[in-house]
């Protein structure tokens, strides 16, 4: 693989369009940087609109080229297959290089790249098993069938906190179905998906399949959003930013999915296995240094057991292993850019300022070097309506807040403009599935948290976003369905008069 970690060091990437590499046309690169290091690796392509315009000309030959449109749904899922050995066979060069290029720990991304391979094949295996329906429509000699059609370029804009896996969210569906996809990664990490384009063309996905413009969101991203040859637009990322995408593919009137915030509720309460409820809470917010948009970051506990937890939540913090990201023992590595560690420091200001005490951390660790690194930080004392209750921080910092009974905890787990994911932990059964019930999140998680499965569809509520990946919600959303309405009566009726019979 040509962009593995040895590989691109201290050199240069360039864009990834109709099966080969393309330099940028202003011929500018940036930097992309090492978190541990808090230095710069190597150099991408910084992409504009005349890229972007050159890959979704590509996306869209490719669309009309029968050595794509032209084969079986079994033959795209055996491409798909062989995509799928081959991100196995360098799993290990991948998870690497999403380590270095964004700081998660080693043990991590190993293990998002050991399950890449099973989210492909998941998608082969649909690939042949979309169809559409005979309807029984209202009409004598008539037949009326449905197809679901491949949608055609899809334009995936991908944020920096786990590069390769929401790529492959939704790529995956995008190429089962027949669609082209112009990738647009995140200026701050963009090698893995330029890793992927090589292993499609590898794998034999004809050449404007599958492309990958570097650059930052402001150009690349934006041109991609506004392009009238883009017919859906895959967007994870800030609900800001969702909003910039939402408004553009509006102009153009084609729809979009966006991943978008979280500011998750995890709940504890008062008859909940305490040792399985903290281990979950800690593992929540402070996998990946916290920057999942899935991170429980509001800690709903509830009052009579509120003292306990928040100790031992805090004593957990306090055991966490931080140091560099490709040490195996360790358990948080860096945060991926400057910006959010400052962020990070903010936030903690705000929380102290509005009247929160710090359980555990609040400071940068002693570490040699100049890597972005913050300690596992638990907010006792803290209250939903507090600005480090309300915002996304993105980072690892957890809000320990008190509830009296159920009504109060769905009251305050739903006062939020987010609506992504949420957990309980409880051992009643009833009592579990009454906050399922209640709650706004497009995912709820009963006695575990984060357990994500390409099974299961998953997506937001709320300015959390809307659409779904995962499942066969992924293959209706880059599908598109079409009636066909045949007159098989011999009768010659004139289509006009049928109609109103
Ligand atoms: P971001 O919104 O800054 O950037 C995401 C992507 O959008 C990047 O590729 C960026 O270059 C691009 N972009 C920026 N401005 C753009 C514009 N005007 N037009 C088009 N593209 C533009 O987000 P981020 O900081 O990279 O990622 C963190 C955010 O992503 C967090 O809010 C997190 O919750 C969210 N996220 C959501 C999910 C989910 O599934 N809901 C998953 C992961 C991350």
């Amino acid at each position: 693989m040509k962009t593995a970690v040895s590989r691109i060091a201290g050199r240069r990437t360039d864009l990834f369009v109709h099966g080969a590499w393309r330099k940028p046309s202003a011929g500018r690169y940036f930097a992309s940087y090492d978190p541990s290091a808090g230095a710069p690796w190597y150099e991408a392509a910084d992409g504009g609109e005349a890229d972007v315009d050159a890959a979704v000309g590509a996306a869209a030959q490719a669309l009309r080229d029968a050595a794509w449109n032209g084969i079986t749904p079994t033959r795209r899922g055996d491409l798909m297959r062989r995509l799928a050995g081959l991100i196995d066979d360098n799993k290990e060069h991948l998870a690497q290089l999403e380590t270095r290029d964004n700081g998660k720990i080693i043990a991590e991304t190993r293990a998002q790249t050991g399950y890449l391979s099973d989210y492909f094949n998941y998608f082969a295996g649909m690939a042949d098993k979309v169809h559409g329906e005979v309807l029984p429509i209202n009409k004598t000699g008539m037949l009326n069938f449905t197809v679901r059609e491949p949608v055609g370029v899809v334009g995936v804009i991908v944020p920096w906190n786990s590069p390769l896996s929401i790529l492959a969210t939704a790529l995956a569906p995008c190429l089962a179905v027949g669609n082209t996809v112009v990738a647009k990664p995140s200026e701050h990490t963009p090698a893995s998906a330029l890793a992927m384009a090589e292993l499609c063309m590898e794998a034999g996905f004809p050449a404007g399949v599958f492309n990958v413009v570097t650059g930052f969101g402001e150009s690349a991203g934006q041109a991609l959003t506004r392009h009238p040859g883009v017919a859906k637009i895959a967007f994870t990322g800030g609900t800001d930013t969702g909003r910039k995408v939402a408004s553009n593919a509006a102009a153009n009137l084609i729809p979009c999915a966006l991943e978008l915030g979280g500011k998750s509720p995890h709940v504890i309460f008062d008859d909940a296995d305490p040792e399985r409820a903290v281990n979950g809470v800690v593992a929540g917010v402070f996998a990946a240094a916290g920057q999942t948009c899935v991170a429980g970051s509001r800690c709903f506990v509830q009052e009579s057991v509120y003292d306990r937890i928040v100790e031992r939540v805090a004593a957990r913090a306090r055991e966490v292993r931080i140091g560099h990201p490709f040490d195996e023992s360790v358990q948080l590595g860096p945060l991926a850019l400057r910006a959010q560690l400052e962020k990070v420091e903010r936030y903690v200001q705000y929380g102290l300022d509005e009247g929160a005490t710090l359980a555990a951390g609040g400071e940068r660790p002693a570490i040699d070097g100049n890597g972005w690194y913050f300690r596992p930080t638990v907010f006792a004392g803290a209250r939903n309506d507090m600005k480090i209750a309300r915002d996304e921080i993105f980072g690892p910092v957890v809000c320990m807040i008190s509830f009296g009974d159920e009504a109060d905890l769905i009251a305050q787990a739903n006062d939020s403009v987010y609506g992504l994911a949420a957990g309980v932990w409880t051992r009643d059964i009833d009592r579990a599935l009454r906050f399922a019930r209640a709650v706004d999140a497009g995912t709820v998680w009963v006695n575990t948290y984060r357990s994500a499965s390409f099974v299961s569809p998953a997506g937001g509520f709320k300015w959390s976003g809307y659409g779904k990946h995962n499942g066969f919600e992924a293959i209706r959303e880059f599908t598109r369905v079409k009636s066909v309405v045949i007159d098989h009566s011999g009768l010659g009726r004139d289509a006009f008069v049928i109609q109103l019979k």
